[in-house]
């Protein structure tokens, strides 16, 4: 995994490398003072229409650029895991999402972002609006669950089969 923090985020000053606890961790020596790089939180929307179709959309950006994905992305500072889907949903789809019911929570290693993700998805109960793509989708749209395009990422996948599993 390529290193992705050189500069001290609370002093600038270079950082070092020290063991603790067993691991080698990023250390301001300066500040005498471990810097934890730890696993970033994304969250993801689960939603079917009344056909029992899945709500894709077609990302216009990397990671998966080109791919179908579940509606999603990084949750804010100060924002819980299932109102960052609920956000996502509408901000990449146009439909609102209400009742959301935690699926499950994934692991998954990011090349692209050179860390370890952290995946929240919540299927939500119902949800209102015809799916419209917003800025970073190329399309949004509902699809057969025996004709799911390939998807970007193995997480979404998971996630979905997990939805399935947990009936509606
Ligand atoms: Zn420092």
């Amino acid at each position: 995994m390529k290193e992705r923090w050189q500069y001290c985020p609370f002093c600038g000053r270079e950082l070092s490398k020290m063991m603790d606890e067993g691991r080698e961790r990023i250390f301001c020596v300066p500040e005498k003072r471990f810097i934890y790089d730890n696993p970033v939180p994304a969250s993801t929307a689960v939603v079917f229409d009344d056909k029992g179709r899945i709500l894709l959309v077609l990302r216009n950006r990397e990671p998966g650029s080109g791919r179908w994905a579940l509606p999603g992305g990084f949750i804010e500072i100060g924002e819980s895991p299932a109102a960052a889907a609920a956000r996502e949903l509408e901000e990449e789809t146009g439909v609102r999402g209400c009742d959301p019911v935690l699926v499950d929570v994934i692991h998954e290693e990011s090349e692209f972002y050179g860390t370890s993700l952290v995946i929240t998805g919540y299927r939500f109960e119902k949800s209102s609006g015809a799916p419209v793509a917003g800025d970073d989708a190329d399309d949004a749209a509902f699809f057969e669950l025996d004709a799911l395009p390939p998807l970007a990422f193995r997480s979404h996948e998971l996630l979905i089969r997990k939805s399935l599993r947990q009936g509606s």
